[in-house]
């Protein structure tokens, strides 16, 4: 069974500089690395590793960096057959600025992936297609569009509200599974602090069911992944590792959690299986080539 993800895919172009510039000023940077990034992208290369049959619908610009990124996502496995090639538009850019002190600083630009409409979803067959995920770096009518035609066929809707946007709120009650970290889960719920204990971070999710079979799932960083339905709430603690980068973790616990499933999987597993991907994840550098592997995954929950 196969994973549909709608979601972004950007060109992340990231500089080092020593310092950060100040309005007006011009710096010259030490390095320059481009990776393929978006959100959508990154969990769809996530699920993927994991094994899933993944395919990725989203928007490149025709004449720059889409047609490469195209090809470098389907290398990671991911099927980009609904990636549309759109003329006289840019792909979705990410300008990363990296000081030497670990500060950064960074402009997302939508470019093609705002050119998804519900009329491109509406076109697509999900017929086969167990689990649908989705972020909130597309337009919310098309994801709105995508849940509604995947309810009609009995797919399970996972969406990661992330980034927090106020539209995103209207498309919680088509989604099955809702992921937030807890700065997301602190915005939608409308509290003034993040979350800290299960308790806290419980009564905040159940804020944001409308269904009593809706699970809500908040990405707790090192600490683990809090798991809350109706009647229940669940802790899966952080593995201990040494983090290097975390650029990508929550995508790679959304992306892999969507393979779990796909196959079946029971929750409690699931959660497990992605917390520990997530976990690898943040001991390498960069987001899509991080993620694990299934096999690297097993060794890792086995040893
Ligand atoms: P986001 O990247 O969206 O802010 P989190 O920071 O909550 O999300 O990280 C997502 C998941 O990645 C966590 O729930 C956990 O499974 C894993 N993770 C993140 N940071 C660490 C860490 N330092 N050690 C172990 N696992 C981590």
């Amino acid at each position: 069974m196969s994973v549909f993800v709608l979601g972004s895919i950007n060109l992340d172009a990231v500089a080092r500089v020593d310092d950060l510039p100040r309005p007006g000023e011009t710096v010259a940077g030490l390095s320059l690395e481009l990776f393929p990034g978006g959100k959508g992208a990154n969990q769809a290369v996530a699920a993927a590793r994991l094994g899933a049959p993944t395919r990725l619908m989203g928007a490149v610009g025709k004449e720059d960096a889409g047609p490469g990124l195209k090809t470098k996502l389907s290398e990671y496995g991911v099927q980009v057959g609904d990636v549309l090639e759109l003329p006289s538009v840019p792909t979705g850019q990410a300008h990363v600025w990296v000081a030497s002190s670990g500060e950064n600083m960074i402009v997302v630009t939508s470019g093609a992936n705002a050119a998804i409409t519900p009329q491109h979803v509406a076109a697509t067959s999900l017929d086969g297609q167990r689990i649908l995920l989705s972020q909130l770096e597309s337009p919310a009518h098309a994801i709105e569009t995508l849940f509604r035609a995947g309810a009609a066929k009995g797919a399970l809707r996972m969406l990661n509200a992330a980034p927090a946007l106020p539209q995103g709120a209207a498309l919680f009650p088509l989604t099955d599974i809702l992921i937030l970290n807890q700065t997301e889960l602190a915005t939608y719920a409308k509290l003034d602090q993040e979350p800290v204990r299960l308790e806290e971070v419980s009564r905040a999710s159940r804020k944001l069911m409308s269904r009593p079979d809706q699970v809500v799932i908040v990405t707790l960083g090192a600490a683990g992944v809090a798991c809350i339905r109706r009647d229940e709430a669940f802790l899966i603690e952080g593995r201990k590792v040494k983090a290097l980068d975390t650029t990508g973790a929550g995508d790679c616990f959304c992306g892999a959690l969507a393979a779990c499933l796909s196959i079946n999987m029971d929750l409690r597993e699931a959660v497990e299986m992605a917390n520990a991907a997530a976990a690898l994840s943040v001991q390498k550098s960069g987001a899509a080539p991080s993620m694990p592997s299934k096999r690297e995954v097993e060794a890792f929950l086995e040893g």
